[in-house]
């Protein structure tokens, strides 16, 4: 087992932190928590894009860099760590872009890669609706067949991308009479288009990353549909493997992380260093162990996805693993900062930019989104453990 990276890998994470950090050095935009799902900036998203790092393991005929999962892991772990606001192009090039690659016409392809790539298609993950959350093939959203087309009629809540997307990646039951999971196809659809209104859900941070999308009688060409009719619902499950797996599972909340031992080493409470209190070093010390835990779970996907594999139980280990990280990371910097911790980024008080109580409260949804902890157990249990079904 050999734990280092290649020379040319290193070289890449260095190239990547000297874009950032000259992005910081021009004050761009400042590291925050969340930075990756919750700030949209098609600015840099477009600087990103003139860099080849979108698509980087997508082939080259289709525009992409042809390079492996680990180069990608390298070049998300350094976002992560800068925070950088790298919303606009994540789901996409994370899994949406993948799926037209694996399952898209050569008519999609063409289309949708290329504005992918340069920066210009922000596509949001249309899946949940009020009655189908972890149980997905309940959902009711319908697509019917007809003229050259489909109308579509439904809601999906929960939608990544907010009112900032303008494209709409979403399942729909497309034959009501066959069994729940057989019955469903993927779109992807411009939301643009007449009969869609998208609510911004306000989420418990403030942050309006999500939304409401509302379909009424939304009428898309034939041209919207991803793969096999049909068959949709097995084409998510290898896509949901992807969401789950990225190392933004892990260090959405590294500007925090970063912050809290700064915080310690240069904070005196009754004329003593916070970094000598034994208890808050152990505390500091016991998430440092965990996050590199975690960092080896994210590493091994990465490798499983450059076997060709489909990373199952693997992506669901490492997130419900990685999930609780931040969740407790959120827990220990509360604590460590007292009851000023408490304050949001509006208050002068407030300490590290409020990034504290954004994190305990953001980092609840954690263990929900792609994926419930509990149903990420239940993936370990059958496919790892080999556990019958329950
Ligand atoms: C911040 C946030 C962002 C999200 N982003 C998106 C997005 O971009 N796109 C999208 O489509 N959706 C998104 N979601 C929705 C998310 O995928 C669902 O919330 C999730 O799948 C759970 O579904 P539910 O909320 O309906 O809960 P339910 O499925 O009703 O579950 C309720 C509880 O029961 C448990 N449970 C359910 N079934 C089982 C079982 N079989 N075994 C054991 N326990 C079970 C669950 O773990 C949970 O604790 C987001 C959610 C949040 C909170």
């Amino acid at each position: 087992m050999d734990f280092k990276f290649t020379e040319e890998q290193e070289r890449f994470r260095q190239e990547v932190r000297g874009f950032l950090e000259e992005e910081l050095r021009q004050g761009l935009w400042q590291p925050s928590c969340d930075a990756w799902i919750m700030k949209y900036s098609p600015e840099f998203t477009k600087r990103v894009a003139a860099k080849g790092w979108i698509g980087l393991t997508w082939p080259k005929e289709y525009g992409g860099q042809g390079r492996s999962y680990i180069d990608r892991v390298i070049l998300t772990e350094e976002m992560l760590r800068y925070g950088a606001p790298a919303a606009c192009h994540w789901f996409a090039d994370r899994q949406i872009g993948g799926s037209i690659l694996a399952y898209g016409t050569e008519e999609q392809r063409k289309e949708l890669l290329p504005k992918i790539l340069k920066g210009e298609a922000y596509v949001g993950l249309g899946m949940s609706e009020p009655e189908a959350g972890s149980d997905l093939a309940s959902l009711r959203t319908k697509a019917a067949e007809g003229g050259d087309g489909y109308v579509i009629d439904g809601q999906k809540m929960w939608t990544s991308g907010g009112r900032f997307m303008n494209y709409i990646y979403l399942v729909a039951r497309t034959d009501p009479e066959a069994p729940k999971h057989r019955g469903i196809s993927e779109f992807i659809v411009e939301t643009s288009l007449p009969g869609i209104t998208v609510t911004p859900t306000i989420d418990i941070t403030g942050s309006e990353a999500w939304a409401d999308v509302f379909f009424d009688s939304v009428r898309v060409p034939r041209s919207c549909l991803i793969g096999e009719k049909n068959r949709g619902f097995y084409q998510i499950l290898n896509q949901l493997d992807y969401e789950r797996s990225g190392m933004e599972r892990l260090m959405g909340n590294y500007p925090l992380f970063d912050a809290i031992i700064k915080f310690t080493k240069e904070t005196k409470r009754n004329g003593k260093s916070l970094s000598q209190d034994t208890l808050i070093r152990h505390k500091l010390a016991q998430l440092q162990i965990e996050f590199e835990v975690g960092r080896l779970h994210m590493y091994r996907v990465a490798l499983v996805m450059d076997e060709g594999r489909a990373p199952n139980w693997e992506a669901a280990m490492a997130k419900a693993y990685s999930t609780a990280f931040e969740q407790h990371l959120a827990s220990v910097a509360m604590e460590i900062l007292g009851l000023y911790g408490q304050l949001l980024a509006e208050s002068k008080f407030a300490p590290l930019l409020g990034m504290a109580p954004h994190s305990y409260l953001g980092s609840k949804g954690y263990s929900l989104q792609a994926g419930t902890s509990e149903i990420l157990r239940n993936i370990v249990a059958l496919r790892k453990l080999e556990l019958p079904q329950s």
